[in-house]
This record gives structure tokens, sequence and C-alpha cells, in this order.
């Protein structure tokens, strides 16, 4: 490789916490923090719930509530610009709806998130080296919603949606044929791209919150490197990825349509659960075949290529529950 990284990673995977503040809902409702930061040790955290004291959680690197996109990038650019050096990458959100996963990888108007930030940052580093190497970058963009994969990036979003499959290439890798990839020159076009794929995303559906919480909405990067003086070509892949909510559905509403939706996500979040933890604990056989939102990414987990996860949590007491099953799914993919 021609670059070395710039903060060291330690080993391929990592796990980091995002705590979100609690909103003006919360705080009316009386609602109280069960997440303490400063009495446990660094990188850890302790839930202060009445049946759960003293549980502690490690991660790589812990988001307080008040800390910011900039600081959450910081964390995360060594990562992104590891895809210039050809390495594959995954970046995931995990957690209940309402934790601020979309937050965190879209962000807003004023508080762009990691998405954005990731490509500004690509054409940053790439004019850096701009005497050594030529880039070339492709944008995608992808929904899973009930097993089934759709094009965000479509010309016309009113078209009847084409059906896409993944296929295995010649070379091995998974690729998935008939989708859109958007060229994309500079920082200033993309935040509009990227919006769009996410208009796209909840056409159809009568409330957007509604449809994205419950499907998988996965950004892909395409990143050509071609080193200038030896001729030598790099393809990668970077994978930026807003996962369907973890919560469970409570019993009254699990019929029909939404049981199968709830299923759906089920299995796709225990098979990334799956995955990843056999990775981490170097299992022989990786089951990336148990649903399609692992098969997709099989390329991009695994072998050198890194991955990192964020686990979303809720400050509130009222969310103790799920916020204890992240932190569950969270240590058995650390
Ligand atoms: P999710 O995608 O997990 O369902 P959202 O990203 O939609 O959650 O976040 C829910 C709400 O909380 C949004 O209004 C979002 O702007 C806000 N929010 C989430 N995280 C933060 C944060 N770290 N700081 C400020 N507001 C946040
Ligand atoms: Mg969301």
């Amino acid at each position: 490789r021609l670059y070395n990284e710039v903060i060291e990673l330690k080993g391929n995977i990592r796990v980091y916490c995002r705590c979100r503040p609690l909103n003006d809902d919360e705080i009316a409702k009386g609602s109280t923090l069960v997440v303490d930061f400063e009495s446990a040790h660094e990188n850890e955290l302790k839930i202060t719930g009445s049946d759960v004291s003293k549980k502690q959680f490690k991660f790589d690197h812990i988001f307080k509530p008040e800390d910011n996109q900039e600081a959450v990038f910081a964390q995360t650019s060594p990562l992104v610009v590891s895809a210039l050096d050809g390495f594959n990458v995954c970046i995931f959100a995990y957690g209940q709806t309402g934790t601020g996963k979309t937050f965190t990888m879209e962000g807003t108007d004023g508080n762009r998130g990691v998405n954005y930030r990731t490509l500004e940052e690509l054409f940053r580093v790439s004019g850096e080296r701009s005497d050594i190497m030529r880039y070339e970058l492709f944008v995608s963009m992808l929904e899973v919603y009930n097993e089934k994969i759709r094009d965000l990036l479509v010309e016309d979003a009113n078209q009847p949606a084409k059906k896409l499959e993944i296929k295995q290439s010649a070379e091995g890798t998974q690729e998935v044929p008939g989708l859109s990839e958007v060229p994309v020159y500079k920082t200033d076009e993309v935040w509009e791209l990227l919006k769009r794929g996410s208009r796209v995303r909840s056409v159809g559906s009568t409330n957007a919150n509604e449809l994205s919480s419950r499907s998988h909405c996965l950004l892909r990067l395409t990143v050509l490197g071609k080193n200038l003086v030896n001729g030598q070509r790099t393809r990668s892949h970077l994978w930026l990825v807003d996962l369907a909510g973890s919560e469970r559905v409570g019993k009254i509403e699990v019929e029909g349509e939404r049981l199968k939706e709830s299923q759906f996500i089920n299995k796709s979040l225990s098979a990334l659960g799956d995955v990843i933890s056999a990775l981490a604990s170097k299992t022989a056989h990786i089951p990336y075949r148990n649903s399609k939102l692992t098969h997709i990414l099989q390329s991009s987990l695994g072998g050198d290529c890194k991955t990192l996860m964020f686990v979303q949590i809720s400050p509130s007491s009222a969310d103790l529950g799920e916020t204890i099953c992240s932190l569950n799914f969270a240590s058995r993919v650390r």
C-alpha cells in the first residue's frame, strides 16, 4: 500500500457507541437519564436503570450527547481514507428507531453526516495525491426492504422498480448488475445527489419515517484508483449503511404485512450480527448467505476489509429495554 493510515487502526472491526441527547418530548414527560458516562472507565458506559444496575459496556469509542458531527467524523475519517488505498470498508448505523442512525449517516442540511463528509474527505485526499494517483468515484444507493433490493438513484422514481439481484462475478466478488452508478467529480454536487436518493426511498409510503425505519439504506461508493508511476490499479467499495430499526415490534402490532416486515428485519440484523461476530472470533465458516444484506456486503466484510459499527442509543429511561438490547448486540460483535 502507498500510504500509511493517519491513526493506527487496531484490528479490522471497530464498534463505536453514540448516545443522542434527551429530546424536548422526553424532558416534558419527565424521562430520566439511564446512561452514565462519568463513573465508568474510559470508553465504557454504565447503565443505571434499577434492574440492570452496574451493567458496563466497552467500546472502541463513545460519543456523548454533546459530541457533534465533526467529532464523530474525526474518528471515522482514517477508515474512509483506506478505501483510497484499495481496502473495502463497511460502516453501519445500528439501533432502535429514533436514536439517530439517519442523523449520524445522512445528517441534516446544517449538520451533515458521515455520508457527505466521507465524499468530501475522499475528494480532499485524492486532490492531495494527484501527483501520484488518479481516482474515479461512483455513487450508488439502494434499499433492502423485505429481502428485495431497490435502486434509489433511478432516473424516474415513478417507474416500476427494476428487480435487482446479487450475482457473483468471475473474480468472485458480489455485484448487483443493473444498479445505477453515478460518477461524481466534486463535493458541491454530492449533497443533492444523496438527498435525491433518500427522497426516492420514501416514495410510495404515506409516512416517510415509518417506511425508512423498516428498510436498510445502503450507500455504495466505488473507488477506482490508478497509480500514475507504476500503472497499478485498485478498485474498492465503501459501504455506508443506515440499518432498519432494531426494536422488537409490540405483540399487538404483529400481524399481516407488519409481521412479515419484522421477521425480515430480525433475520437480516441477526444475520449481520452472526457474520460480524464470526469474523471477530475468526471462525472458519462465515454465514453470509443468510440474508440479502450480508450477501450483498460479502466482498466487503472480512479478509482485510474494514468494518465500523455505530451503535446508536437513547439516554432515556423510557427506552431502557431497547438500549440494553442494542448494547448486548454491540458486545456480541466486538
Ligand atoms: P433513526 O434514524 O435512528 O430513527 P433519527 O436520525 O431520525 O433516528 O433521529 C431522531 C431524531 O433525533 C431526529 O430529529 C434527529 O435530528 C435527532 N437526533 C438524533 N441524534 C441526534 C444528536 N446526536 N444530536 C441532536 N439531535 C439528534
Ligand atoms: Mg432513520
